[in-house]
């Protein structure tokens, strides 16, 4: 399917380098190129050998038919289907300066391109079907990655591995009900069929897989959107000398005055192999100060909806009744909490984290200051959420949060078909539970999905993407 308009981006960041990437796009790229392109061999751009790099003048052409040269660079032709959109496509390079860019940019609008809209280039390739969407959004996963787990979890999501993976339950699930439709269809006929008992095992099946490829979303979630974590305690335990310590770089102000830091603050960090999306609270404590008690106020909303929760404790000094308080508010949160007690590096470390062990599952002790004891709370976090048995490079592994709702869905919709069977309902009752089971399916890697949520997916790409 080739799109009717051509489109044109410059591909590589805008900035001076050595050289720039211009891609273009649609059914007249070549015809397109061909009159901003003139080969060195003298011959036309579209007689040249295709995804082959040919050297040439790139210029601008004039109304009354003249050429006026603004480069030179290389222009490669790659014809539909073979090309990344699927249509045809030329990738002009020229110099990397940003006015060469943008007039060899302009030579091609001027020529007959449009400009293209963000992620248009992975947009048409989806639409094309030389990629599924949670492969599309692997690709933008790779272009953010800042992890080298990131970087691997997109790569390898970019093979189309969970498209395979639920392509092959839909397949199994399309075989399962077919066979109930012949049944329904030709009654009268002899027509190998599955019995009840094996359609349940079936649909179990599909369950089990199913099942599995939800839990995956623990580690994809883990590792590429990263852990909402929050940091609490009471002021002065160091609650900002770790956020800053995680983070890498003096983020929140430390001091020694209580009550320093009144806002949530946020930024992503990385602990081990996971990522986490840190913030950083107001100390907990009861206080007169308007600001702070909004602060405060802010520190507990931030702690309802957290999905790790750092609670700090000073090491050095005995606990406190503020302490025992937060130890109370704590016991009635369903996130998983990690005791942090900081300041091992102080002598009187050994104090109270025998204290802090008998109360709390999770206990680590460590010193924001010289950053002792990181190392644990890397490998604790890591044991907490990360599937040890999961290869980023070989399983399917659902990374955000779109796949994720789409896989439940399928999962409830084909537990409620074995159900179903199981009850001993009309078997095309299950039927229909299933083929919701299907178009789940098929939403989650993108071919169920409306129009306006694959716009709202690939505008997230940037332009020249
Ligand atoms: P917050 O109020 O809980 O955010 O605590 P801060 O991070 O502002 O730290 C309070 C004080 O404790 C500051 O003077 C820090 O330098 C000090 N501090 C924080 N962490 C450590 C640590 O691990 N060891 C020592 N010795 N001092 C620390």
């Amino acid at each position: 399917m080739m799109q009717e308009e051509t489109i044109a981006a410059v591909s590589t960041p805008r900035g001076k380098g050595g050289v720039a990437l211009l891609r273009i796009s649609g059914q007249d790229a070549v015809r397109i190129c061909g009159r901003v392109f003139r080969p060195k061999s003298g011959k036309k751009l579209e007689e040249q050998p295709v995804r082959t790099a040919v050297f040439g003048t790139i210029g601008m052409p004039e109304p009354d038919g003249g050429f006026t040269p603004v480069d030179e660079g290389l222009a490669t032709v790659f014809c539909a289907p073979a090309s990344f959109t699927g249509e045809d496509t030329v990738e002009l390079c020229c110099h990397g300066g940003i006015l060469v860019t943008e007039t060899v940019l302009a030579a091609v609008l001027s020529a007959g391109a449009r400009p293209a809209e963000a992620g248009e280039f992975t947009k048409r390739a989806f639409l094309n079907g030389k990629l599924g969407l949670s492969a599309a959004e692997a690709l933008a996963d790779l272009l953010e990655a800042q992890t080298r787990e990131q970087l691997a979890l997109a790569h390898h999501g970019m093979q189309g591995t969970t498209g395979e993976k639920c392509n092959a339950i839909y397949e199994r699930l399309r075989h399962l009900l077919a066979s109930v439709y012949v049944r329904i269809d030709y009654p009268d006929e002899d027509l190998a069929e599955l019995s009840e008992k094996e359609l349940e095992q079936g649909f179990s099946e599909c369950a089990r897989s199913l099942r599995e490829l939800v839990a995956t979303y623990r580690t994809g979630h883990a590792v590429a959107e990263g852990i909402r974590t929050v940091l609490c305690g009471k002021p002065n335990v160091g609650k900002s000398s770790l956020y800053n310590r995680l983070v890498g770089r003096d983020a929140a102000i430390v001091t020694e005055m209580e009550g320093t830091t009144r806002d949530v603050l946020c930024e992503t960090a990385t602990l081990g192999r996971v990522t986490l999306r840190l913030f950083d609270t107001a100390g907990l404590r009861a206080t007169d100060d308007a600001v702070e008690k909004i602060g405060v106020l802010r520190a507990r909303e931030a702690i309802e909806g957290a999905e790790l929760i750092l609670a700090v404790f000073d090491g050095s000094a005995m606990p406190t009744e503020e302490d025992a308080a937060l130890i109370r508010e704590l016991q009635a949160q369903t996130a998983p909490v990690i005791a942090v007690v900081n300041k091992s590096d102080l002598a009187e470390r050994k104090g109270s984290f025998p204290y802090y062990q008998s109360i709390f599952e999770h206990t680590v002790s460590c010193s924001a200051k010289d950053g002792t004891g990181i190392g644990s709370l890397a490998a604790l976090t890591e044991q907490m959420f990360l599937d040890g048995k999961l290869d980023f490079r070989e399983d399917a592994i659902l990374t955000n949060a779109r796949q994720y709702a789409a896989a439940q869905r399928a999962l409830e919709q084909t537990e409620r078909a074995v159900r179903a069977l199981h009850e001993g309902l009309p078997v095309d009752l299950c039927c229909r539970d299933a083929e919701e089971a299907m178009q789940s399916l098929s939403e989650l890697d993108g071919r169920g999905v409306s129009e306006e949520l694959v716009s709202e997916i690939f505008s997230h790409f940037c332009v020249g993407k």
